[in-house]
């Protein structure tokens, strides 16, 4: 099978997560032919299952830089698309910890990035979250930058954008095959969904948690460092909360609670647990999601009324050292690669995605991001992981 000039990208992006439809944007803006082949539809993945949060309460430096221009970036569409098609659904959020003590850790990390934020004590917190029970000693840490967004439309918006500036989509691509030429570059890639393989000069490769499995089932070198994944979920919950705050994250409980609506709660996360495949993170796993609810209960003790209405669960990746990952194959020299971008990729993927495009094409981006290249750990050790939200602050 041939290619003709037609079939000639500078670009192919494999998988359409929230990463790479920003760098499909960006590389559209600096004059790039880009095409996406998607196994299934844009966004199928783990972004369709999330609960849509970009929080600014986020440990690492580069966390935080991400998530301001992450946001930067939603309100930008956001206002271009107009009242008729908000992709903004709410903002704010506020975070629950036991005490004086976790209140330094968490404001000093806010504080050395220029993050406005309102402490809230224990008996002004009942006037915020009516329902709520509150420790002793309890405090609130409220972030007015953070948003809840959703995803779906964001996403559509960006297909529409990227179809209007004449970028090429093909979803429900199915099994996606890469072909590595002898001088370790990719030279072309074919899917269920074209006639004949595509052409390009550079490869970006957004496919979350499946990357090790692509790379296995292409029978290529996998890349470094190696991904641990674990299981996301979320339950949508019939409860009536009386706050004006859209997100609570409860530390003790680890649980986000994103208020849907008036009566809707969506409730996620809290402990979560490691998998050896990904496959396995796409069963509900009900144990996790009682405790999470059954622990709200001592949070809001009206939430015996509670009823679950649905739940989903979907496979989040990680790495050894909980960073994500971005930058170039280390050997395959033509492929660029985002993975590991844990339960924050909302988040972090508008802005790791446009970053991810300026180094493809050649631009600097920001020289703190070299901190996430591929070759950073060549054997991936054996670590004993243990599962937490980033949202913490370990370092
Ligand atoms: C329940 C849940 C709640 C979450 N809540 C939040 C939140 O509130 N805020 C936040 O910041 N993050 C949240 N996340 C995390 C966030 O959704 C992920 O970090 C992010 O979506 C990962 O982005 P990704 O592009 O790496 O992967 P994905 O979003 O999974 O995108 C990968 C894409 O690649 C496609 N693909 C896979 N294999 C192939 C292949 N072989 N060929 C072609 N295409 C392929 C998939 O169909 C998919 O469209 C949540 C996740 C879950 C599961």
């Amino acid at each position: 099978m041939g290619t003709s000039a037609a079939d000639t990208y500078d670009y192919i992006l494999i998988g359409g997560g929230i990463p790479a439809l920003f760098a499909a944007r960006e590389l559209i803006g600096s004059g790039g032919r880009i095409a996406i082949l998607e196994r299934d539809i844009l966004c199928s993945g783990a972004a369709s299952r999330s609960a849509g949060i970009v929080t600014v309460q986020l440990p690492l430096r580069f966390d935080v830089k991400a998530s301001l221009n992450s946001i930067r970036l939603i309100e930008e569409i956001d206002r271009l698309l107009g009242d008729d098609y908000r992709i903004i659904r709410s903002r704010g959020l506020l975070t629950l910890l036991p005490g004086s003590r976790m209140l330094d850790r968490f404001s000093l990390i806010l504080k050395s990035n220029n993050i406005n934020y309102r402490v809230i004590y224990d008996d002004e917190l009942n006037q915020i979250v009516s329902d709520l029970r509150v420790d002793s000693g309890e405090v609130g840490l409220y972030t007015d930058r953070d948003l809840v967004i959703d995803v779906s439309r964001l996403c559509s918006a960006l297909k529409r954008e990227i179809l209007d500036s004449d970028g090429v989509i093909y979803e429900k691509c199915g099994r996606v095959t890469l072909k590595i030429g002898a001088d370790s570059k990719v030279y072309k890639v074919n899917g269920e969904c074209i006639k004949y393989p595509l052409k390009a000069g550079t490869y970006i490769l957004n496919v979350g948690a499946y990357t090790r499995d692509f790379f296995i089932g292409n029978g290529l070198k996998e890349p470094l460092p190696r991904q641990i994944y674990y299981k996301c979920q979320l339950s949508s919950v019939t409860y009536r909360v009386r706050t004006d705050v859209p997100v609570i994250f409860d530390l003790s409980t680890r649980a986000y609670i994103v208020k849907e609506s008036e009566n809707r709660l969506l409730v996620g996360d809290g402990p979560c647990r490691v998998i050896n495949d990904p496959s396995e993170g796409l069963y509900i796993d009900h144990e996790i999601l009682y405790k999470v609810v059954f622990d709200l209960r001592e949070r809001f003790p009206r939430i015996e009324e509670a009823k679950m209405v649905s739940s989903w669960a979907y496979p989040c990746d990680t790495t050894h050292d909980l960073l994500p990952v971005l930058g170039e194959h280390d050997v395959y020299r033509n492929l660029y690669l985002i993975y590991g971008l844990s339960s924050y990729g909302i988040t972090r993927g508008p802005y790791l995605g446009i970053q991810l495009a300026k180094l493809a094409s050649g631009r600097r981006i920001d020289p703190e991001l070299t901190l996430l290249k591929p070759s950073r750990e060549r054997e991936g050790k054996d670590m004993d992981f243990t599962c937490y939200e980033p949202h913490t602050p370990i370092i």
